[in-house]
Formats: structure tokens, C-alpha cells, sequence
């Protein structure tokens, strides 16, 4: 079975025990190291070019309305 997002399963499985270990063991996403999977924007979650300056880990859309609050500066 195929579902969107695993936990979906989980939902599922409550109510039946062995079959919920089973589910863990075998199917469980793992947890990433390194890949796209971890370069999420921490404000809105969009996974697309997540903008990594000083660490932030903001997409450019969120970097945009967020930096004059965290004290960035704009010329003209
Ligand atoms: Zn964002």
C-alpha cells in the first residue's frame, strides 16, 4: 500500500499491535543524514531552494518578509 505520508498509516495501525511493529520494522522511512529531506525552510516548510545564508535556513520568499525584523538593512 501506498500512502502520501507514512504517518498516515500510523493512524491506521493503532489498534492493531503486531501489525504496528511489522510496520516499523519494514516500511518506516529512515531518518536522513544528508539530502533534500533536511533542507526545509524552518518558517513555511517549502523544500525548494532553501536559502542557507548565515544559517538561517529560510526559503528566499520567507527571507524576504522576515529580514528587516531580524535586523537585516535595506540600501537603495
Ligand atoms: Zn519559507
Amino acid at each position: 500500500m501506498t500512502t502520501t505520508h507514512h504517518t498516515k498509516m500510523l493512524t491506521q495501525l493503532k489498534g492493531k499491535p503486531g501489525k504496528m511493529a511489522k510496520y516499523n520494522k519494514y516500511n518506516k522511512p529512515r531518518d536522513r543524514k544528508h539530502g533534500r529531506e533536511l533542507k526545509k525552510c524552518r518558517r513555511c516548510g517549502r523544500n525548494a531552494a532553501p536559502n542557507a545564508m548565515y544559517g538561517l535556513k529560510y526559503c528566499r520568499q520567507c527571507l524576504r518578509e522576515v529580514a528587516q525584523k531580524i535586523g537585516f538593512k535595506k540600501y537603495n
